[in-house]
């Protein structure tokens, strides 16, 4: 057996003896009935080859892991544009922190916090219908992950639009700003209707590959973007792809990785491989718990993380 298919089954097993499972998210209604029980990983090498372990073939809703791709898609169509209406820093708050968005004139701090996800999501909807701006993210996804099959759970959405008052608070705050071009209940349709996007660890690794492989999509040898913009969509998943967790993130694991409260999270070995985790159980900044722990050993032994051994 090659020594990676070794190292994820190792990683499943250790993985289904852990008790401590972390808190599935229950602010949004429809997540709470996950199962904290589930593991699932997938790692897919430079060369192609998939290494899936566990629950790695079951969907879940990957949150806020779709800001990744938003923020891709966006910066296609705006370029550096992008940059005057969201920021670049690491926010060092909670994912759905309101306070710096007074001081700081509604410019949210970066993409992938909730109001600068939402500032993103408001772009791709400029000039559309939502349901057209959803599709074209929706699309996008499943030429990534070279899978039509891939869908939105409508319940997962729907939950979160009856329960997201917060988020409707942060986008009704930059619309005070001028941040927002589109009405807010259109710009937030679009953002709860990405954010319920399912899919397993298997799809979401085959879909970040262009990431892990300097801008170019291995199915086709085509570009999805330039090899500078890859390698700056890494540095802000490093910097600020866990939130406040970000830091403990990158000094336990060394690897650009995005999380979402569905407990995936996506991280990429530049030049190696894309990879996926999922288990449903948070830590107290909104991180899958043992997704975190997962990638923790994957990256130290196959010495993978970008810092070195
Ligand atoms: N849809 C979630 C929200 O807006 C995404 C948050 C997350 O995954 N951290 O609250």
């Amino acid at each position: 057996m090659a020594k990676l298919d070794t190292v994820v089954a190792e990683i499943v097993d250790e993985m289904r003896r852990i008790p401590d499972r972390g808190t599935v998210a229950s602010y949004i209604p429809e997540l709470a009935c996950v199962d904290p029980d589930y593991f699932g990983i997938a790692v897919i090498e430079a060369e192609g080859n998939a290494v899936v372990g566990g629950d790695g073939d079951m969907p879940f809703s990957i949150q806020s892991i779709s800001k990744v791709f938003t923020l891709t898609l966006a910066l296609g169509k705006f370029g550096n544009r992008l940059w005057t209406r969201v920021g670049r820093e690491p926010s060092g708050s909670p994912f759905n922190s309101i306070v710096q968005l007074e001081r700081e004139q509604g410019i949210p701090r970066n993409p992938f916090i909730n109001a600068g996800a939402i500032a993103v999501t408001d772009l791709i909807l400029s000039g559309h219908l939502p349901r057209e701006a959803l599709g074209e993210i929706l699309r996008f996804m499943q030429f990534l992950a070279d899978d039509p099959t891939i869908t939105i759970d409508q319940e997962v959405a729907a939950s979160e639009q009856r329960t997201g008052f917060r988020n409707a608070a942060l986008a009704n705050y930059m619309k005070s700003f001028g941040v927002l071009d589109n009405p807010v209940d259109f710009t937030l349709g679009v953002y709860f209707h990405h954010c319920a996007i399912s899919m397993s660890c298997r799809q979401l690794a085959m879909a970040g590959r262009f990431l892990a492989q300097f801008g170019s999509n291995p199915s086709t040898g085509l570009p999805v973007v330039q090899p500078e913009r890859a390698r700056r969509i890494n540095a802000l998943m490093l910097t600020c792809g866990h939130y406040d967790g970000s830091g403990e993130f990158a000094y336990r694991v060394g690897l650009p990785g995005k999380s979402g409260v569905g407990g995936g999270i996506f991280a990429v070995a530049p030049g190696k491989a894309s990879i996926a985790v999922w288990s449903p159980g948070l830590d107290p900044s909104g991180n899958s718990h043992l997704g975190r722990m997962a990638l923790e050993r994957l990256a130290k032994r196959m010495g993978w993380s970008i810092f070195g051994a």
